[in-house]
């Protein structure tokens, strides 16, 4: 762990520590004193999905260990040059489901809402990286496209946020949404889907709860943690925040080569989310992403650790398996074969 003297993570203002995330590779490696993996890392400009990373994640990596896995997860690399067969640019068919207005409309009952392009964190692995959000977000001209479109679709019961991570937009602007959307008798149940609670736990503040605990609806906020390293007594604290105001938490993870492909890792990271009260939700097989090649598990390896983790687990604590296949009417669970 790095010395918390080393680290500004107490402000308690998180746009504060949102603003002072760190952007440039060869400091997050002098901070580690990692700074003989320089010549591994790539050269990205900033605002093409550069490095990004909060102090408060950075404080939960091991300082020298050049295979921490919350590193891995954020660390561009030169390998994300290689051009493998098979890894595309939308790689889970999204730009044909747009409908122009930030509304993303695949699955019955259930919309989609890129509420915006930005977030707390790069994650190496994410098929947003190529996504052209600046002009797709929902939330552009007070939300009023995107609400013209669910009024309109009497079948949707469900609004999804996303992004992006829709907790990067201040408080007040989720609260417009959310009073627009309460004039829509057909929407039943809301559902926002952030990993802010987990990379910069600051952000579940008195304001963000006070708003979750007012809406008019069930909500089910869908965090995503892939380590249990990621889980510290801040993050439980923020999770116990959040519980209080009466959403259901679950999570999501990205099965990563090099991050937690291993039994007893997955294991453990149920085991602290469980504990914190977070049931898991999906585990989803790698994006065929361009520049992610590199945190591909191989398909037998994936079959022996999904029968491996469902032996050691309790059925609730075991993630469902899923891969995200272009036009397909919901995921596509994946069960390893006996
Ligand atoms: C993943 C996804 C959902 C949610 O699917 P669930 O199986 O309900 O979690 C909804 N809309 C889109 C566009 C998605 O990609
Ligand atoms: S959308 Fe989620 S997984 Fe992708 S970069 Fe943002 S925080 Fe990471």
């Amino acid at each position: 762990m790095i010395p918390a003297s080393s680290l500004s993570t107490q402000a308690a203002d998180w746009r504060l520590q949102w603003r002072e995330a760190v952007t440039d590779p060869q400091q997050l490696l002098a901070m580690l004193g990692l700074d003989r993996l320089a010549d591994q890392v790539r050269a990205v400009p900033r605002q093409h999905f550069g490095l990004r990373v909060p102090r408060s994640f950075v404080g939960r990596m091991r300082a020298g260990d050049a295979a921490d896995p919350l590193l891995r997860q954020v660390l561009p690399l030169r390998d994300e040059l290689i051009q493998a067969p098979g890894f595309g640019l939308d790689a889970v068919g999204d730009l044909p489901s747009l409908a122009g207005t930030g509304v993303l409309h695949k699955y019955q009952g259930r919309a989609l809402l890129i509420a915006t392009g930005s977030c707390a964190i790069h994650c190496r692995y994410c098929f947003r990286q190529h996504f052209p959000y600046s002009e797709q977000t929902a939330a552009r001209d007070r939300w009023k496209p995107a609400i013209e479109q669910l009024r309109g679709d009497q079948g949707i019961s469900e609004v999804l946020l996303s992004g992006g991570d829709p907790l990067t937009l201040a408080t007040p602007r989720l609260r417009e949404l959310t009073d627009q959307l309460a004039e829509l008798a057909h929407i039943r149940r809301l559902r926002i889907h952030t990993r802010l609670p987990i990379v910069l736990p600051a952000r579940v503040d008195a304001e963000l709860c006070n708003w979750l605990g007012s809406l008019p609806w069930p909500v089910a906020m869908v965090v995503h943690s892939n380590h249990g390293n990621e889980i510290d007594d801040e993050v439980a604290a923020a999770l116990a925040r959040l519980r209080s105001t009466g959403v259901s938490l679950l999570n999501q993870s990205v099965l990563l080569k090099g991050v937690n492909d291993d039994v007893a890792t997955l294991a453990t990271l149920s085991e602290r989310l469980f504990a914190a009260g977070v049931l898991p939700y999906y585990l989803h097989l790698l994006d065929r992403v361009q520049g992610s090649s590199h945190y591909e598990v191989p398909e037998a390896r994936i079959a022996e650790l999904e029968r491996g983790l469902r032996t050691c687990l309790p059925g609730y604590l075991m993630p469902r398996w899923v891969r995200e296949v272009a036009g397909e009417p919901y995921k596509t669970p994946y069960v390893a074969s006996l």
